[in-house]
C-alpha cells in the first residue's frame, strides 16, 4: 500500500511588495508517496523552487505561506516550532541545490561535513568508526577514498554533487529535496549522476522531489510529474503516459520544444509568449493567453485542477 511522506493541501505562497501581493504557489496539492520520485517541473519562475523551500520551511523573507496544510509523515510541518523545524530540516529532510558550494561548509572536509553528520543521527557511533563509514559511503558514490580529506573547493562539481547524496544518505533522509541538482554540470557528468541517483534510489528506496526545468532529466529519474504554470499545478501523472499523451496544452507545449532524436525539426516548436505577470495574473485560466486551443469560457473561468483518468489530474476545460 501507498505511504504518502509528504501531504500538500491547498497550499499558498505570498511574497508582498511595495507594488502588491505575488502569489507565487498558488492552491497547490499533491502527495509524494515513500520511495517515489516526483519531478516538479515548469519554466523559470512558475514557483516550482518556491514550493521545494516553502517544505523546508526556508522561504526567503519576506516570503510567507498564506494558506494550506503541508504534513510530513503525518506532521503538519505549519505547526512545528523553531527547534523542531531545525531539527527537521537537519535529520529528515535533505536538500541538494544547483550549487552545492552553497551547502558545503568552506572550511570543512569531506571526512568532517560525513562524520559531523553520521555523529548527529547516531551519536552512539564512534568517531573512527564513523570515518571508516564515510569512507565505505564515497567508495560506493564513486569518490576515490584518499579524497576524502580533501576540501569542497578540491573537488569537481560532479564529486561535490555526490557528497550531498552522501549527506542525505548517512542522515538516512526521509525525503531529498533536488532542486536543479545537475544544471551546473556538463552532459557527461550530469549522465553519471543521473545514473547513480537512479541505483541508489533503487537500492536505498530513497523519496525524492525533483525540481527542475529540464524534461530529459525527469524522463530518466521521475515516476510521476507534476507540471506547474504560473504558480498552478497543471497536470499530474505518471511518467510515461504523461510523457506520451500529455493533457493540458501547456505540457503539450513544452514537451514540444525540447529537442529529442524522435522530433523531426518540423516537430519541434518554440511556445509562443511569456508566462504572465503574477502581479496580475490574467481571469480565467491562466495559459489562456498562450493557448491555440482557448475557448470562451477559458478567459473567463478558472478551470479546477481535477482527476479526469485514474491516477491523471490536469486543470483544463477541454477534459
Ligand atoms: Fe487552453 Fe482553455 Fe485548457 Fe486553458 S482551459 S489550457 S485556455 S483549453
Amino acid at each position: 500500500m501507498s505511504e504518502p511522506v509528504v501531504e500538500i493541501r491547498h497550499l499558498n505562497v505570498d511574497y508582498p511588495t511595495r507594488i502588491g501581493v505575488v502569489r507565487a504557489v498558488d492552491d497547490v496539492s499533491l502527495t509524494i508517496e515513500r520511495g517515489e520520485v516526483l519531478g516538479l517541473v515548469g519554466e523559470s519562475g512558475c514557483g516550482k523552487s518556491t514550493l521545494g523551500m516553502a517544505l523546508l520551511r526556508l522561504l526567503r523573507p519576506p516570503g510567507r505561506i498564506a494558506g494550506g496544510q503541508v504534513f510530513f509523515n503525518g506532521r503538519n510541518l505549519l505547526e512545528l516550532g523553531e527547534e523542531e523545524k531545525r531539527l527537521l530540516r537537519g535529520e529528515r529532510i535533505s536538500m541538494v541545490f544547483q550549487d552545492p558550494m552553497t551547502c558545503l561548509n568552506p572550511l570543512q572536509r569531506v571526512s568532517d561535513h560525513l562524520v559531523e553528520t553520521i555523529r548527529t543521527h547516531r551519536p552512539e557511533v564512534s568517531k573512527k568508526e564513523a570515518r571508516a563509514q564515510a569512507a565505505e559511503l564515497i567508495d560506493r558514490l564513486g569518490i576515490m577514498t584518499e579524497r576524502l580529506d580533501d576540501y569542497p573547493h578540491q573537488l569537481s562539481g560532479g564529486m561535490r554533487q555526490r557528497v550531498m547524496i552522501g549527506l542525505a544518505l548517512a542522515l538516512n533522509a526521509d525525503l531529498i529535496i533536488a532542486d536543479e541538482p545537475t544544471t551546473s554540470l556538463d552532459v557527461i557528468v550530469e549522465a553519471q549522476f543521473l545514473e547513480l541517483l537512479r541505483e541508489l534510489q533503487q537500492q536505498f528506496n530513497l523519496t525524492i522531489l525533483l525540481i527542475t526545468h529540464n524534461i530529459g532529466v525527469v524522463a530518466e529519474l521521475a515516476d510521476r510529474v507534476a507540471v506547474m504554470y504560473a504558480a498552478k499545478l497543471v497536470e499530474l501523472g505518471d511518467v510515461y503516459p504523461l510523457f506520451d499523451a500529455p493533457l493540458h496544452p501547456y505540457t503539450r507545449g513544452l514537451l514540444r520544444s525540447v529537442p529529442n532524436i524522435r522530433l523531426t525539426d518540423d516537430d519541434l516548436e518554440i511556445m509562443s509568449g511569456v508566462p504572465p505577470d503574477l502581479y496580475n495574473p490574467p481571469p480565467g485560466c491562466r495559459f489562456h493567453p498562450r493557448c491555440a486551443q482557448v475557448m470562451d469560457r477559458c478567459r473567463l473561468e478558472e478551470p479546477p485542477f481535477r482527476e479526469v483518468q485514474p491516477g491523471r489530474s490536469v486543470a483544463c476545460w477541454l477534459y
